[in-house]
């Protein structure tokens, strides 16, 4: 037996093991133990990855491995955790078992037949001390919901990494509202997924950041919405938020906690310069990455179609991330111009990706308020395949849907500002109409 053959994917098992600070072995099995690849993945002078192949199947796997070896190697490294390197806040260290987590998710993907995910974004409560203008989670929310329970969100933490994650993110409303973040966040296996949080900042102070660093949380997202204080603190309707967010993104840091900014573009910021000085703020602080949403229309702006950056804008804003990403400097910049386009990873909700709202609602994408189900109602497991199956969302995507005229039209248009968000795909058939919520029961 020499090849992996389609027949035998179901029955394949991979484990990863951290056999050293940079060495990770990854050990592929057939049906009845049988030994097919051992792959060891290491750091090698300091900054580049290689991967060595034994066993019978390793010339079948050696063309797939040289494949990611040319693309990581060419991505620029931003940072350190114990020697193993990271390229992005979004992603687990390399080499690590968590890692290499998406080898095992291609060959398993290829045995079911459909697609699973590699990241889950997990809002964990709908409170909030900030009230931003353009909030993207207050849809949300209602007077009545409720959010997950303790147990209620382990069970999917658990689901979510069964399913094949292996990067964790929670958000909010403010995630670190929620007082058994920490634990939710310990009992993540990081030989599993990286865990990652996305915070306004206001409850980051010093014995917060220790709790979180020992809990195991890898990296974080500080919202910042402009280069100057007054301004975010306006957008925020919260006096004090931008240097909450600074001085706690500053104490994370030094508690080895890798730490990004997270922001976005608007044609007024790109042209003024002062995105650009937002990134120069973040480089100076010595943080570690400043991710660049482009301004999508949803949340409390979902109808503002109007402030979907133009072409040119979005020139400007892969302009800026390459300039940031070619110099030598251990800092990088993420922006969804360039990581959602047809030359980067295309449209990853439903297709590396989904969102949970507050009420275990899932959605493919923290801005697409169309839901397939609710984590009380079905298994997660369900849920994505029922999401990946769907005749709009079961291809892949090489461009944003939420900033694709014809989606909206068909998907998000119906949406009237007195629906509860998000919609059930049920009631959207896709021609730009929405059905009764009683129509839809009733089947
Ligand atoms: S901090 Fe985030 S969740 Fe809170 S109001 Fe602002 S955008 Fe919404
Ligand atoms: S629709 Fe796709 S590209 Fe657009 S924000 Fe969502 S995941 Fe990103």
């Amino acid at each position: 037996m020499s090849k992996i053959t389609g027949a035998m994917l179901k029955h394949i098992k991979i484990v990863s093991t951290q056999a050293a600070p940079t060495v990770t072995e990854t050990r592929v099995t057939g049906p009845l133990g049988v030994k097919l690849v051992k792959m060891t993945t290491r750091v090698v002078d300091g900054n580049k990855i290689a991967c060595d192949l034994e066993g019978p199947a390793a010339a079948q796997v050696q063309p797939m491995v040289d494949r990611f070896l040319s693309v990581i190697n060419r991505i620029k490294v931003i940072g350190t955790v114990d020697g193993r390197l990271v390229y992005n806040l979004y992603n687990p260290p390399m080499p690590s078992p968590a890692a290499l987590r998406p080898f095992e998710r291609k060959l398993r993907s290829q045995a079911l037949g459909y697609v699973l995910p590699a990241t889950a974004t997990l809002s964990v409560t709908p409170h909030c001390p900030c009230k931003c203008v353009h909030c993207s989670a207050d849809r949300f929310v209602t007077q009545e919901g409720q959010m997950l329970s303790t147990e209620e969100l382990a069970s999917v933490v658990d689901q979510t990494l069964d399913l094949g994650v292996c990067t964790l993110i929670f958000t909010g409303g403010e995630p670190m509202a929620r007082k058994d973040l920490y634990d939710q966040i310990a009992r993540v296996d990081k030989n599993l997924a990286h865990v990652m949080m996305f915070t306004c900042g206001a409850f980051l102070n010093a014995e917060n950041v220790a709790r979180l660093k020992e809990a195991g949380l890898g990296s974080m997202n500080v919202s910042i919405d402009s280069d100057r204080p007054e301004e975010h603190d306006e957008f925020r309707r919260r006096p004090g938020t931008f240097k909450q967010a600074v001085e706690g993104a500053r104490m994370a840091r030094e508690a080895g906690i890798m730490v990004g900014v997270s922001t976005y573009a608007t044609h007024e910021n790109i042209t003024s310069g002062r995105l650009e000085h937002l990134l120069q703020i973040a480089r100076d602080e010595g943080f570690h990455e400043v991710t660049i949403f482009d301004c999508v229309p949803t949340g409390k702006f979902l109808h503002r179609g109007d402030l979907v950056l133009g072409r040119k804008d979005i020139e400007a804003v892969r302009a800026l991330a390459d300039k940031y990403n070619r110099d030598s400097a251990p800092f990088g910049v993420t922006a969804q111009a360039q990581a959602n386009a047809p030359d980067g990873g295309g449209c990853f909700g439903s297709f590396s990706q989904f969102y949970m709202t507050c009420y275990g609602d899932i959605d493919p994408c923290d801005f697409n308020p169309v839901s397939f189900g609710n984590v009380r109602n079905a298994p997660l497991a369900e849920i994505w395949k029922k999401m990946v199956s769907h005749p709009e969302f079961c291809g892949h995507r090489m461009s944003c849907r939420m900033q694709s005229q014809r989606y909206r039209r068909m998907y998000i248009d119906p949406l009237t500002d007195d629906e509860v968000l998000p919609v059930l795909i049920d009631r959207l058939p896709g021609d730009g109409t929405i059905l009764p919520k009683e129509e839809v029961a009733a089947k």
